[in-house]
């Protein structure tokens, strides 16, 4: 299929209010300009600087999120335009992000990756470092950033019900806070080629699918 019919098939698939970011990591412009004249318009990345090359080769209407680990001292390059920032895995990164919203006239938007997955390698918030974080109150000093939801990565694992009840913590943990955050804290950001359709089943608003739409990636290059 190309591009396009994926992403129509996609379209179709996903239910209302499941929003779809297209993960264009690895993959060339043109792969991006292609999935772009099929309609689609958020695009995630994991790489600063590739998310910095392909903004500025591609049309402006594209919102750019970035989904990857994220280093402070990258925030500055992508706080002018980026659209989401979903992987917010530190208090140190916040205030990076704050920082650098302040410098260009703009409240970033934010999620904070927590990390339910059994893998060490994954990063995130542990759960209790999140409820310590946001029960201390402490996030609403960050006047630049706006916390708009929670983003998780399931386990690699083709245990279904393992990933299943990774979502369904992120979930309970979103449920449990969306009162004290308001109604900006909207988004359950969970779900990739492997395992969205598991995510859409356990409330999640929003998936980021790469290697189903585009490909899989070739890490030789
Ligand atoms: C690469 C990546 C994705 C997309 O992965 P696919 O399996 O290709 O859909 C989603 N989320 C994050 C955080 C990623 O790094």
């Amino acid at each position: 299929m190309t591009i396009a019919d994926q992403l129509n098939a996609l379209r179709a698939e996903l239910p209302d209010g499941v929003t779809l970011v297209a993960v264009s990591k690895m993959h060339p412009v043109e792969a991006v300009a292609e999935a772009y004249r099929a309609g689609q318009r958020i695009f995630g990345e994991s790489r600063v600087q590739e998310l910095c090359a392909k903004h500025d080769a591609l049309p402006k209407d594209i919102r750019w999120q970035m989904i990857g680990h994220l280093q402070t001292n990258k925030v500055r390059a992508i706080a002018p335009f980026v659209d989401l920032i979903h992987s917010v895995d530190s208090e140190r990164l916040l205030g990076a992000i704050d920082r650098a919203g302040s410098q260009s006239g703009r409240a970033i938007d934010v999620l904070l990756e927590v990390h339910l997955a059994k893998e060490l390698t994954k990063s995130g918030f542990a759960p209790d470092e999140l409820v310590e974080t946001i029960d201390s109150g402490r996030l609403t000093e960050y006047n630049n950033v706006r916390v708009r939801g929670l983003m998780t990565v399931g386990s690699l694992s083709d245990d279904t019900d393992l990933t299943r009840s990774e979502f369904n913590a992120l979930r309970a943990l979103f449920d449990h806070y969306r009162p004290r955050l308001g109604a900006q804290f909207d988004t359950l950001s969970m779900g990739m080629t492997d395992d969205y359709r598991i995510a859409v089943e356990c409330g999640s608003t929003m998936v980021r699918i790469g290697s189903l739409i585009f490909g899989a990636r070739d890490y030789t290059k």
